[in-house]
């Protein structure tokens, strides 16, 4: 069996065709969507993101800023910051790019973004939200995985979905979101003893671990769909997801590569998190 693709960068530019078509009635108002990102320090990794997601915002016709801070900056210079952002009417969406340089404390800085416009969805109040199965601005990899999954008209519902990973920004909210779309979920995590004895029982697997090619061939039940969320730096340099994409291909019934599957689909939700916010701005 070859798997079929779940190809992210063609289902990022539906989404994108789709969000094109409301900023288009938002003009119609006179309001432009604005996405303001606040990056302290340098990193060669947030750049590469930084620049995908500004040229989504393009694409889109948002309204996008980028405002750059010195590696030493105070954590009250970055709270000032954000707070001048959360009171600029002309941004909608704000993001704290991470990792942010040691000393700063992000939970706090993250924590101080409004709740409308915390677009990445990282605010305790908006992940709180999913616990009651209230999607409102939500973190955008979860959500780029179920899009994709509604995309490519793959059930959720009484499926068994097997999630590699407990991150906050991942792994946890994703489960929620799996639980809401009425999947029975299993999270696994780096303790989960024989891994493999999991994932083989999913209809659904998901890999979230940031581990290459931790899910192999003889860990998928033939048929199964494989989501990876994984971005991995090999040694030679180049990317290499979760999953062992090659082998898995032969047994999966559907996989999603990387690059070209869930980060695109990551990018075009932070897009589609920001107009909504606008949207909402104005009662929408
Ligand atoms: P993270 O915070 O490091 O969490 C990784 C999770 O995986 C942890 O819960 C960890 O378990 C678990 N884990 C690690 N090794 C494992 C193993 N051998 N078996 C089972 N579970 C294992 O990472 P994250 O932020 O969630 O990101 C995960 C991956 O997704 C990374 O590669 C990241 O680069 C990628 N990512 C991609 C996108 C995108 O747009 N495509 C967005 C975000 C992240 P413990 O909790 O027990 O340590």
């Amino acid at each position: 069996m070859t798997a079929l693709v779940l190809d992210g960068a063609a289902m990022a530019r539906e989404v994108f065709a789709e969000l094109t078509a409301r900023v288009a009635a938002l003009a119609r108002r006179g309001l432009t969507p604005g996405l303001a990102t606040v990056m302290v320090g340098d990193n060669a990794a947030s750049r590469i993101y930084l620049r995908n997601k500004m040229k989504a915002c393009g694409e889109v016709g948002l309204h996008a800023e980028l405002h750059e801070m010195p590696a030493d900056a105070r954590e009250g210079a970055v709270l000032e910051k954000v707070r001048s952002l959360n009171a600029n009417p002309a941004i909608h969406g704000m993001i704290v790019q991470l990792p942010l340089p040691k000393g700063l404390d992000a939970q706090q800085i993250l924590q101080s973004i409004a709740i409308g416009k915390d677009v990445d969805g990282f605010n305790w109040a908006n992940l709180g939200a999913l616990v009651d199965g209230h999607v409102s601005l939500a973190p955008c990899t979860p959500l780029g995985v179920i899009d994709m999954l509604d995309r490519a008209r793959i059930a959720i519902e009484g499926r068994h979905a097997v999630v590699i990973g407990r991150s906050s920004i991942v792994g946890k909210p994703l489960a929620l979101m799996l639980i809401a779309r009425g999947a029975t979920v299993t999270v696994c995590n780096s303790k989960t003893p024989d891994l493999a004895r999991f994932t083989r029982s999913a209809d659904i697997l998901v890999a979230a671990a940031g581990r290459a090619r931790l899910v192999t061939a003889d860990m998928v039940r033939p048929g199964a769909v494989v989501i990876d969320v994984g971005i991995n730096r090999l040694p030679d340099g180049k990317l290499a997801g979760d999953v062992d994409y090659a082998a898995v291909s032969e047994v999966a019934g559907a996989i999603s590569p990387v690059p070209g599957g869930v980060g695109r689909m990551t990018v075009a939700m932070l897009v589609a998190n920001t107009v909504s916010a606008a949207e909402r701005s104005i009662g929408k």
